[in-house]
């Protein structure tokens, strides 16, 4: 199964037609049929890793002062337990089931687009995000477990990272059809060449010692599921980007896939 990260951008894609919401129609409709799909989302974050292992998990309105419009948006797929308790053993202690979490918008807002029938099983996990000495574990902790997950691909499993390469909402314009900023610009065709060069310890240190790496991934929560996505990645298989472009004039909507 190929894996995939997604640039989810704002909440209001939910409910419009552009070339981003077009690009994932195109991208579900090509891949094969996954048996279930796991979402690594950036806007579930906890204290240590957990998934989903509900069968019909529920869906969170997690953005605020948006139109009524996207608060009625319904997505209610299936969840898929046994796959989540999969995670949960190739973890080995890493990663525990939750009963109380559904699907966020990092999920929905994607999958409303790419398979708008909601009949594949879907179950999402988190990014632990739990501080030591102020620090959120390292990214290459979460490098590391990603690795570990790599068998979902052969259950048929659609791994999705979703998040936003480049994503500092203090900086963010509140029109999403704003110009694109340049320092945005500069950090996503950074990490683009670091995608297609296959360099993922300079995508590990981006953040850190990146150009624009302290205000492209001013907090890592939408960074973290691109790191988890290319774990997933086999030795010398090609990324294709899915979509690119900025949306809010600096955040960055660039998807790609593996496989
Ligand atoms: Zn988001």
């Amino acid at each position: 199964m190929p894996v995939l990260f997604i640039g989810h951008g704002s909440p209001m894609n939910m409910v419009l037609s552009n070339g981003f919401t077009k690009s994932l129609a195109d991208l579900g409709a090509s891949l094969p049929r996954p048996d279930a799909i796991m979402v690594i989302s950036a806007h579930w974050l906890t204290r240590g890793s957990y998934v989903t292992c509900t069968d019909r998990p529920r869906m969170i309105y997690d953005f605020y002062g948006f139109p009524e419009e996207l608060y009625r948006v319904k997505y209610e797929p299936r969840g898929a337990p046994a796959c989540a308790e999969r995670v949960t053993a190739l973890g080995d202690g890493a990663v525990r089931c939750d009963r109380a979490w559904g699907l966020d918008h990092a999920s929905y807002g994607v999958l409303g687009h790419m398979f708008p029938s909601a009949d594949i099983p879907v179950f999402e996990m988190s990014l632990d995000y739990s501080f030591a000495d102020w620090h959120p574990k390292p990214i290459r902790y979460h490098y590391e477990l990603g690795t570990r997950l790599r068998a979902l691909r052969e259950m048929g499993v659609l791994v999705i990272g979703s998040g936003n390469m480049v994503h500092n909402l203090r900086l963010a314009d509140p029109d999403m059809d704003a110009p694109p900023v340049e320092w945005a610009v500069e950090a996503d065709e950074e990490m683009r060449a670091h995608l297609v060069a296959g360099e993922h310890r300079s995508l590990i240190e981006y953040p850190s010692a990146g150009k624009w790496g302290s205000r492209a991934a001013h907090t890592l929560d939408h960074y973290l599921p691109m790191i988890y996505a290319i774990a997933l990645q086999e030795e010398g298989e090609k990324i294709r980007f899915t979509h690119e472009g900025l949306q809010n004039g600096s955040i960055s909507m660039r998807g790609f896939r593996i496989g």
